[in-house]
């Protein structure tokens, strides 16, 4: 079988990579969404499955046992990919910040990095607002999208701007595409 494409989605909070990832995974039956496990408390109005919500211990008892792919601390929680257990024959995408996508990088040099950006910093506030966090985590998110952006610029394969939706959609779609064109 051939080796999936990774197809790693970064950038800061707020960017709207989740509805970017949320319908690349529905219009394409051929690309898997890894759940990442982490640490941090459940939304209030999250999905149950929007990740593996675990203890501490459990997590790091996960590290110890080779479990992740990759795994950060990002804002005083722990965030990790565990390996994909079957190799289902489809492309992954993993939806995970750049600390993560730099250790994906360097073990499979191979996997795509996409770096959403938000349309402007007023945009990428109302969107984390209205997602329900306390203040002082929009204001932790919004300062640490700078540095996140500065070194995206760096890191990532493409950058995607999602100031048009379907345009940020159909852009990443056609890198896949591509990518998939070259492994035939
Ligand atoms: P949030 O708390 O907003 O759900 O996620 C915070 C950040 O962690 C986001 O940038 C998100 O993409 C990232 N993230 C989610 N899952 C993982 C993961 O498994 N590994 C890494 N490195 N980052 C993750």
């Amino acid at each position: 079988m051939m080796d999936p494409i990774i197809v790693i989605v970064s950038g800061p909070g707020g960017a709207g990579k989740g509805t970017i990832v949320e319908a690349l995974i529905h219009r394409d039956s051929k690309l898997w969404l890894s759940r990442s496990w982490t640490t941090r408390i459940q939304r209030e109005g999250e999905s149950d499955d929007a990740y593996v919500f675990v203890q501490r211990a459990e997590f790091e008892k996960h590290i110890a046992d080779n479990g992740f792919l990759e795994w950060t601390e990002f804002l005083g929680n722990l965030y990790g990919s565990p390996r994909p257990s079957v190799d289902s024959g489809l492309d992954i995408v993993l939806e995970i910040e750049l600390h993560g996508a730099q250790q994906v990088k360097q073990s499979h040099p191979e996997a795509i990095l996409v770096f959403v950006r938000p349309p402007s910093r007023e945009e990428q506030q109302r969107r984390l607002q209205g997602r329900g966090d306390p203040e002082h985590h929009v204001v932790e998110r919004l300062r640490k999208a700078e540095d996140e952006e500065r070194e995206g610029a760096v890191l990532a394969d493409v950058v995607v701007i999602n100031d048009d939706f379907e345009r940020a959609v159909a852009e990443i779609q056609g890198i896949i595409g591509a990518a998939r064109a070259e492994r035939r």
